[in-house]
């Protein structure tokens, strides 16, 4: 790895992609986009980043905003509890470090929801610290330069090429960390077969030479997947919609529409829900979350009178005031047909 150090550089220098956050080394700015980007593509990324910029350009802004404006610029990435930690972390950093993002590791990885690759990430990239940033790409571009066939699942692994890469890391550790993320996604691609003949590394990779790149990294046994069941109870009295907040488990406090687990019958359902004056079947959705699968029936139904601990409300309201998990978008998208 130590002979690919400088050639990461010169390739970073020269290939990288100008993005927003990229256009300075403000750690608000960088911050915000790396916890972005744990959720979606970096083409996703961009319209997410330029919104929530333009809403909420300072961390004292951050630090004020509401939980539902906060989750409404959030709406669509998934993993809200991300963007609760960014208001949390936002209000540490006005109380404990007088507004000023700290500009040591510790105190970064001291902030909520700010790990270690996180951590790694700002401290390289606004302040030069000598820290790695650790992720998938890292991963896979240094087993197959090293031809190691470690399992890249195992924390061990992962902590041993934090080490590893820590002992070579150069004075410019931000570009480092980033070329040679950004060489992991674009060349040493995952799965399919890396773009080794374009790689500026290709003389020196040892998987390339032993031509072992497509057996490397190795990966452990997936996690199980727990599969759910549920049915969804999109009611409607004159133009408003029955929503409700989640009390707890996955997406605890995001807005939902009523449902109860397991696909219920016509019958079921009118036992549950009083004054139905029609109902009909409508979509079902499928939602793959990183450990659960959610299966969804939904009935549409229309009700005589607004009833239990709901809030009516209707679509335009639900568009710019609540915002609904990915989960329940392809209800919302439907019931909105026929508003
Ligand atoms: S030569 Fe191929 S396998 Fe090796 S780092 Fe480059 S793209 Fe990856």
């Amino acid at each position: 790895m130590k002979n690919c150090v400088d050639l990461i550089l010169k390739w970073y220098n020269e290939q990288k992609r100008p993005l927003p956050w990229r256009r300075d080394k403000d750690p608000y700015h960088v911050w915000i986009s790396e916890i972005m980007l744990q959720q979606t593509r970096i083409e996703a990324v961009i319209d997410y980043y330029e919104r929530f910029m333009k809403r909420l350009p300072t961390i004292q802004d951050l630090s004020e905003v509401s939980e539902d404006d906060l989750l409404k610029l959030w709406e669509g990435l998934g993993y809200y509890s991300r963007a609760r930690n960014l208001k949390k972390a936002a209000i540490k950093i006005m109380n404990e470090f007088d507004g000023v993002f700290p500009s040591n590791y510790e105190d970064i990885l001291s902030l909520p929801g700010i790990g270690e690759y996180t951590a790694g990430a700002i401290s390289s990239i606004c302040f030069d610290l000598p820290e790695v940033a650790i992720d998938g790409n890292v991963m896979r571009v240094y087993c197959r330069v090293e031809n190691l066939d470690l399992d890249v699942g195992d924390p061990k692994t992962k902590k041993l090429i934090g080490e590893k890469i820590k002992e070579n890391i150069p004075a410019s550790s931000g570009d480092f960390n980033q070329g040679i993320m950004e060489l992991g996604e674009v060349v040493c691609i995952p799965g399919g077969v890396p773009k080794c003949d374009i790689c500026p590394l290709k003389y020196h990779c040892l998987a390339h030479v032993n031509n072992r790149e497509c057996l490397i990294p190795r990966k452990g046994n997936k996690t199980k997947v727990l599969e759910k069941e549920y049915t969804l109870f999109l009611m409607k009295c004159g133009d408003k919609f029955a929503i409700r907040k989640r009390d707890n488990g996955l997406l605890k406090n995001m807005w939902e529409f009523p449902n109860q687990e397991g696909f219920l019958t016509y019958d079921e359902v009118k036992k549950i829900i009083p004054g139905i004056q029609s109902i009909k079947l409508s979509i079902t959705n499928t939602h793959v979350f990183t450990h659960r699968k959610w299966f969804m029936n939904s009935y549409l139904i229309e009700v005589e009178k607004e009833f239990g601990d709901y809030l009516w409300v209707s679509i335009p309201e639900i568009e710019s005031k609540y915002a609904l998990p990915t989960a329940f978008m392809p209800f919302f998208e439907e019931i909105k047909k026929d508003y």
